[in-house]
Parts: structure tokens; sequence; C-alpha cells
């Protein structure tokens, strides 16, 4: 016997992106999977906002089109993340830079491990929860999507200076130059200083 229940719309569209990760949709897909109704794109945004789901649209990814929608990862954000003030968030991202504390990604710049993926942070815990963190500020740092999945495990370890020059080396000379121009800005006092010597 099929179930009278109607099932919602969020729920279709729920079901049907966890049936399709990696898929890119377009809207009459998601409209026709959420019933022929207009509110479809509400529904999917309270997948994103109160349910956590990263759903991605072209604001997260350049290879998205405009009305193309894809969810990679299962998991939706934890919900400590959720609950994270626009005030705290703003204040975390300020403190550190608007860049990933893991990896180094700046926010809204191509991600250095895939171009393709324009570099979204999150907030994460500095000590883990199962460890006795605490919700603070103190104790929260951003983190973008590609560290956040695990994605980036492999390449915490930070680079010695012997690593990193032999990358340089290998970069074009306009790279080499854009490093310089960083470092000078990072390092102005030390770098006043060596220009003098
Ligand atoms: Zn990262």
């Amino acid at each position: 016997m099929p179930s009278k229940r109607k099932i919602g719309a969020r729920t279709k569209l729920r079901d049907h992106f966890l049936a399709n990760l990696g898929k890119i949709m377009g809207s009459e897909e998601l409209r026709t999977v959420a019933g022929g109704i207009t509110e479809w794109a509400r529904r999917v945004r309270e997948l994103r906002n109160e349910e956590g789901f990263q759903i991605l649209t072209n604001n997260d990814r350049s290879d998205l089109k405009p009305g193309q929608y894809l969810l990679e990862n299962p998991k939706p954000k934890p919900a400590f993340e959720r609950a994270v003030s626009k005030e705290t968030r703003a204040y975390v991202l300020d403190r550190n830079g608007y860049t990933c504390q893991m990896c180094g990604a700046v926010a809204g710049e191509p991600h250095p491990f895939d171009q393709n993926r324009k570099t979204r942070l999150h907030m994460g815990h500095i000590v883990d929860k199962s460890m006795g963190g605490a919700d603070e500020p103190s104790n929260i740092r951003a983190i973008c999507s590609v560290c956040n999945e695990g994605a980036a495990n492999l390449t915490l370890d930070r680079p010695s200076a012997r690593k990193l020059k032999i990358q340089v080396r290998r970069a074009s000379g306009a790279d080499q130059l854009e490093l310089l121009d960083w470092l000078v800005t990072k390092y102005p006092k030390q770098a006043r200083k060596l220009a003098k010597d």
C-alpha cells in the first residue's frame, strides 16, 4: 500500500540532492523534483541555511553557471557553526585575515588545490569539541571547505624553507615577483633592513 502521507518539497529535494552527490543540477530539474512548486528555490535555501547542507552555486564555484546547483558532501555543517553569530564570524574572519588557517587559501580566490573552486571559509574548532574545546571565538578559526572536508589532510605539514625554495625556483618570474611583493608587504621592517644591507 503506498503511503498517503504527503511528502514535503524540502524532503524530496533533500533526498534528490543526497541521491545525486557530485551531479550538477539545473533549476528545471529541481522545480520538477519539488513537485512543480514556485517556492522550490526557497526550500533549497532552507536546506542550505537551516539544515547546513553545503549546496554549491555559481557564487561558490566558477565552473557552475547561474541556476546550477551541486551537492558534493553529504555531511551538513555542524550545528555549532550554524549557531555562530554574524559578529563572531566577522571577528574570526578578520582576525584570521580571511585566510584558511590550515592551508593558507584566501576567501573568494581559487583554491590552491582545486582551481575550479572558490575558497569558502567555515568556522572550525581549534581544540575539538570531543577534546573539551569550547564554542568561543578564542577556540574558533577560519578553515576552508577543502580542509574542512579533510581533503587537504595530507598536506598539513608546514613546508620547510628548503622545500619552498624548490617550488619557488620552478615558478615563473612573474609569480616569483608576486611572491616577493607579498612577502615585502607582510614583513615591511625586515624588507627595509635587507634593502639597506
Ligand atoms: Zn584550507
